[in-house]
């Protein structure tokens, strides 16, 4: 499920009509969060294409609570060092 989604509560299966059952995540590094860190979390189709369509910068921006709440590793992402 997605990490977004499962954080706003909302069915990321139902809100991507059921696209790609089998992988329903996609695992998506993101880099501007800490120094010389980075965090793996999992995003829906709809949240990968957002993240794509406006970049990381604006989507952390967008979404800062989510960000704050990945940051402490609350929704299962992964800090891992460069
Ligand atoms: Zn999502």
């Amino acid at each position: 499920m997605c990490d977004l989604c499962k954080y706003k509560k909302r069915d990321s299966g139902f809100s991507c009509g059921g696209i790609s059952p089998k992988s329903d995540t996609f695992n998506v590094i993101l880099r501007n969060i800490f120094v010389n860190h980075y965090i793996v979390i999992g995003l829906c189709y709809i949240h990968d294409i957002e993240l794509f369509r406006i970049g990381e910068k604006r989507f952390l921006k967008k979404y800062a609570h989510f960000a704050v709440h990945t940051a402490r590793g609350e929704c299962g992402s992964k800090v891992k060092k460069r």
